[in-house]
């Protein structure tokens, strides 16, 4: 009937069908690898569209764009049960609204940001489940804590009541190739298998974005976050 339903349909199937494949080509349990479609700049339409076909853990990026969908589930659709990951740069004015919409977030990279989340999160709601953002390679530029750093921000954040450190992020340099993209993931698995040894709550890889999903799953993600593979390429011309 739509266009770009049946796009996004098709889109989801072949992206599934590459995590399944790939879990089978390299022996992982496939209930350990979970699917966030990422859906930055898109419409409340292909969320929905996404879906109706059963996709249920949605990623964004922006503060307000996020909470406008939300805000729109909430009154359109108040019995879907989507779970909304927050994982764009999170800035300290806007950690109120985060920890009241959403159920995870991503990108914890200081102390600060974390306390205030943790401050925030309304104690009716269940817990916010956090991931520590990290920067392995080892450009000023790129947001995330330094692996020197991790293991102290860690202990810090697992002390705040009402967060659940679930594990680590990452969003390694985009390259083509697939050693490379492998030997990256690969740093991020040691490094939370290193953290594990005093946190075994930690459990949670979430790496591997449209262009390295096969290379993530090798590497142990758990949390995929697939933008462009699903709701086709972004168009920020309009400043969104
Ligand atoms: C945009 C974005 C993604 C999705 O990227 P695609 O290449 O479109 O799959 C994943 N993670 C983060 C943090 C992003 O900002």
């Amino acid at each position: 009937m739509c266009n770009i339903e049946n796009n996004i349909k098709k889109n989801l199937q072949q992206v599934l069908s590459e995590i399944d494949e790939t879990c089978a080509n390299c022996e992982r349990d496939r209930a350990s690898v979970q699917l966030l479609a990422v859906s930055k700049t898109k419409p409340e339409q292909m969320i929905e569209a996404a879906y109706l076909n059963g996709q249920k853990l949605f990623g964004e990026n922006y503060v307000q764009e996020g909470i406008n969908k939300i805000k729109y589930f909430n009154e359109n659709h108040p019995t879907w049960d989507i779970e909304w990951h927050f994982i764009g740069p999170l800035q300290s004015n806007k950690t109120r609204v985060v920890a009241e919409s959403f159920a995870w977030v991503h990108s914890i990279e200081r102390l600060k940001i974390a306390k205030r989340l943790n401050d925030q999160r309304p104690s009716t709601m269940d817990k916010l489940n956090v991931l520590i953002q990290v920067n392995t390679s080892h450009e000023e530029s790129k947001s995330g804590v330094n692996l020197n750093e991790l293991a102290e921000l860690v202990d810090q954040v697992s002390l705040l009541p009402n967060l659940n450190l679930k594990g680590i992020m990452s969003i390694p340099e985009a390259t083509d190739d697939y050693n490379e993209q492998l030997a990256a993931f690969e740093k991020l698995n040691s490094a939370l298998k290193e953290l594990q040894i005093d946190h075994p709550e930690m459990s949670i890889l979430s790496m591997g974005m449209s262009g390295d999903i096969k290379a993530a799953i090798k590497a142990n993600s758990n949390i995929l976050r697939i933008g462009s593979a699903i709701f086709g390429e972004r168009d920020y011309s309009n400043n969104k």
